[in-house]
């Protein structure tokens, strides 16, 4: 079965983490440090925490920055779940602002609408989490424009765009957003199986999420060699040092597993050219996406088949299994009982969802394979077509 994603481990990443296994400290050791030390390297932070996953780091950036009940945080109903789970956690409200339907980012342009109406209102936009969809960069210029013109913390859901470049830079997320998230799970450009992080030039910011990693413990504050002081209510968001050291590996080989995807996604572009009614994810030369997700969108309308219908035959005739990112977060059960949302008001998203697919793109999907995937689907959307 060729699933929309997969992770690729080498020997070199295997005998990392054995290294560790083998070792006196297979957590909180010294591997938690080089990999915040190759991650700030690798995306020009000045600092940075590693946790067990980006959700408990969204979580506990937001209770760093003290979120709470008065407080409005802007998001995009296109994305996974955690971004808004955090900001209600907090306390916060969050508040969903339509994409842009060609590239499933959030609408910048509807954002300052949205801050705008809020404001009328008296209500405090306090930040922006942004997520550079499926790899694919926001328009971090304006976000950072609009950032200071309101006074915003801009935060990068960098969860999908590990190794994407913007004005040709791989640095940009930390030198545009305030706070960067990354997620390391098996599914992501790079895995720690289970992992995340926030990168940031904010120093203090970041060493007091260290203490919030550990239970809002801090050590080292006495001369007794068994005391430690609690000095704020957290959880255990804490990483083993053989996870680190897997990411660690899996860092050296991010170039050449985005060089793969890359080259993938140019196989599909070409084969993908000249079919109608379906179209394929935006390129802009100021932007290179790290193609996370190769998100196509097909009119179904203009085919005798349903989506549904298309994932069935995919998996059923040529084992290859499609997927969707995402569905609109507020038409989740949970959302839609606890935020009054006018689906009107998500045009684009609504349009999005029901159009979109994401298709195989990895590391280890061979070129062949790769090719495998593209006709098949030609195949099938030709013999439906209308
Ligand atoms: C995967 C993902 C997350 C969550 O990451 P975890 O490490 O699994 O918590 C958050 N946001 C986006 C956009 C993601 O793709």
């Amino acid at each position: 079965m060729i699933n929309y994603t997969k992770h690729f481990i080498d020997k070199k990443d295997i005998n990392a983490v054995t290294q560790v296994l083998q070792s006196e400290n297979i957590t909180q050791g010294k591997k938690v440090l080089e990999f915040e030390k190759s991650l700030n390297k690798y995306f020009g932070s000045k600092n940075s925490v590693v946790v067990s996953n980006a959700t408990i780091a969204l979580y506990l950036l937001a209770k760093k920055l003290k979120w709470g009940k008065n407080d409005y945080i802007i998001c995009s109903p296109i994305s996974f779940l955690s971004a808004s789970n955090a900001i209600l956690i907090s306390g916060a409200k969050p508040v969903f602002v339509d994409i842009n339907y060609y590239s499933g980012n959030i609408d910048v342009n509807k954002i300052e609408k949205k801050i705008l109406e809020l404001n009328k209102k008296k209500k405090k936009i306090k930040a922006i989490i942004v997520v550079d969809f499926g790899g694919f960069p926001a328009d971090w210029r304006k976000l950072k424009l609009l950032g200071k013109k309101y006074k915003l913390t801009l935060i990068n859901d960098n969860c999908h765009a590990i190794g994407a470049s913007y004005e040709n830079s791989k640095k940009y997320a930390v030198k545009f957003a305030d706070f960067v998230i990354q997620s390391y799970h098996a599914a992501k450009n790079i895995t720690t199986g289970e992992g995340g992080s926030i990168l940031s030039n904010n120093k203090k910011i970041i060493d007091e999420i260290k203490h919030l990693r550990t239970h809002g413990v801090k050590k080292g504050v006495s001369k007794f060699p068994w005391y430690y002081e609690m000095h704020d209510l957290s959880y255990n968001a804490r990483i083993t040092d053989f996870q680190c050291a897997l990411g660690i590996s899996q860092l050296k080989k991010l170039d050449k597993f985005i060089k793969k995807r890359k080259k993938i996604a140019d196989l599909y572009f070409n084969k993908l050219k000249d079919i109608k009614y379906v179209e394929l994810p935006i390129k802009s030369p100021l932007k290179k996406s790290a193609y996370h997700l190769f998100p196509l969108k097909i009119d179904f309308s203009k085919f005798k088949i349903t989506k549904e219908k298309l994932f069935k035959i995919m998996k059923s005739k040529y084992q290859i299994n499609l997927q969707v990112h995402y569905i609109p977060i507020f038409d989740q059960p949970y959302y839609k009982k606890k935020l009054k949302i006018k689906r009107l008001d998500f045009k684009n998203s609504v349009k999005f969802y029901n159009v979109v697919i994401s298709i195989p793109i990895y590391y280890s999907l061979t070129l062949k394979k790769a090719n495998e995937v593209i006709n098949s689907l030609i195949k099938v959307l030709k013999i439906y077509a209308k």
